[in-house]
């Protein structure tokens, strides 16, 4: 069932059909995918496209680094026909695109305490620099409100939340640049679990309003 109304806008699906992405952005695009026929169908017609496009090129010297690059390009799309063969884990909710990072389902990840409501665990960091995690915020709890230094990029892999611009659902897929401040609630019904890339250190900017907190709540006792 594809519910997904939240994606990735045409500039991205655009770079991420032209390879020129980088590889954590890209696991959020193929992560999407996964689950919005919309976008998969868009993301076929930009391949046809560049493959048109690419026929009609003339024959140019390549360059090193983009042989090799292509290189790494073929070389993981063996490792994923391999993957193809390989036993289905052990839950199949789990993108496909993600498995690689994930052998024994969500529960069986090093998940570590970040607040009362979150738990995170990193899956990888990418070559620029940017954090590739998984956020889990229990049912009804709330993501600090934060900025960032650079952009987020997220996708919702199970349950839902809410923030200042809407609810979003599985499949979902979010971008906030660092002018954004937000405050992620997820619903009461169950955890809600995302694919968070961040591409700078993340800012809390609700310090001190935490810190007044007790002081107002002792002043209106
Ligand atoms: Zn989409």
């Amino acid at each position: 069932m594809d519910n997904t109304n939240s994606h990735p806008d045409d500039e991205l699906l655009t770079a991420y059909s032209a390879g020129s992405l980088p590889l954590s952005q890209a696991l959020c695009i193929s992560t999407h995918i996964e689950h919005c026929s919309a976008c998969a169908q868009k993301l076929q017609r930009l391949n046809r496209v560049g493959s048109e496009l690419m026929q009609n090129l003339k024959p140019a010297r390549a360059s090193e680094s983009l042989k090799s690059k292509l290189m790494d390009q073929l070389d993981s799309l063996v490792e994923a026909d391999a993957d193809d063969i390989r036993p289905e884990p052990v839950d199949p909710s789990i993108p496909r695109c993600l498995r690689q990072f994930i052998d024994e389902g969500y529960d069986g990840l090093q998940w570590k305490r970040v607040s009362s409501d979150i738990h995170s665990v990193e899956l990888c960091r990418d070559s620029n620099g940017a954090k590739v995690e998984l956020l889990k915020i229990r049912p009804g709890g709330s993501a600090s409100t934060h900025t960032h230094l650079g952009d987020e990029y997220t996708v919702i892999l199970e349950g839902s939340f809410s923030d200042e611009s809407g609810l979003y659902r599985k499949g979902d897929f979010l971008v906030r640049d660092k002018n954004d401040h937000h405050t992620p609630v997820a619903t009461q019904d169950r955890a809600c679990i995302c694919l968070a890339v961040t591409e700078g250190p993340i800012q809390l900017t609700g310090f001190f309003s935490r810190l007044l907190n007790p002081l107002l709540r002792r002043a209106h006792a």
